[in-house]
């Protein structure tokens, strides 16, 4: 039988280049890596697709999710929910691929309570005047956001010390690089895992 794959999960606070990391890591095919789309009650920007970056939900829509038990995990984000669907996770799993999860602290720390097993990685930036350039520089918010997203960065950055692994964004090829050798190490430990198991059938 074939096994399982595994849940990755990378978090870290907004402009410590998460999405930046995640392209890098979905490119390359030897990481088996599918990212699972979240659902959100955000507005849709001018640059996005329904079913590519999000599945797009109004707040009624949402609860809906929540009440059905159809996410595996869900938190509010500056004033909008955002989730991840547990079928689609469940379903790629069961295929065999490794899944990507790229969400805020507080659902990350829900995977960790609801799905054990996954494999918990933070990004935190070089220093908290880069991670202010960086989402100056990215030109997608507002200067009101920003200094939201600043000032959630601190709690964030308190959760760090509850995953698995830290990895600094400081080159991106590097950080880009340690995080596929962890990707590569566990699913090797965890077939290594299966194959023991398999003594006891
Ligand atoms: P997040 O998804 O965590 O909010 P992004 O991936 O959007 O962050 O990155 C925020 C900005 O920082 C983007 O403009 C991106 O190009 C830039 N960036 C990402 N990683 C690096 C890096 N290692 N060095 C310099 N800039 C970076
Ligand atoms: P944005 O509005 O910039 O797309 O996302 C805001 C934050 O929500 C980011 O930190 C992003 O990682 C996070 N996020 C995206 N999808 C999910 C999700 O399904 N669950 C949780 N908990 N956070 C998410």
């Amino acid at each position: 039988m074939m096994n399982k794959g595994l849940l990755f999960v990378i978090s870290g606070p907004s402009g410590t280049g998460k999405g930046t990391i995640c392209d890098e890591l979905l490119k390359n095919e030897n990481n088996n890596l599918f990212l699972s789309i979240s659902a959100t009650t955000r507005e849709k920007r001018k640059d996005e697709t329904e079913g590519v970056t999000y599945y797009y939900k109004t707040i009624d829509e949402f609860k809906r999710m929540i009440n059905n038990g159809e996410l595996l995990e869900h938190a509010v984000y500056n004033g909008n929910y955002y989730g991840t669907l547990r079928k689609n996770v469940e379903q790629m799993l069961d295929e065999g691929k490794n899944v990507l999860l790229e969400i805020e602290p507080q659902g990350a720390l829900n995977v960790k309570c609801n799905f054990p097993e996954a494999i918990l990685m933070f990004v935190i930036p070089p220093s908290a005047d880069e991670l202010k350039n960086r989402l100056i520089n990215r030109g997608r918010e507002s200067e009101e956001q920003i200094e939201k997203r600043l000032n959630a960065a601190k709690w964030e950055l308190e959760q760090a010390c509850k995953y698995s692994h830290i990895f600094v964004n400081d080159n991106l090829d590097e950080c880009v690089k340690e995080i596929e050798k962890i990707i590569k190490e566990e699913n090797k430990n965890r077939n290594k895992v299966n194959e023991l198991l398999k003594e006891w059938n």
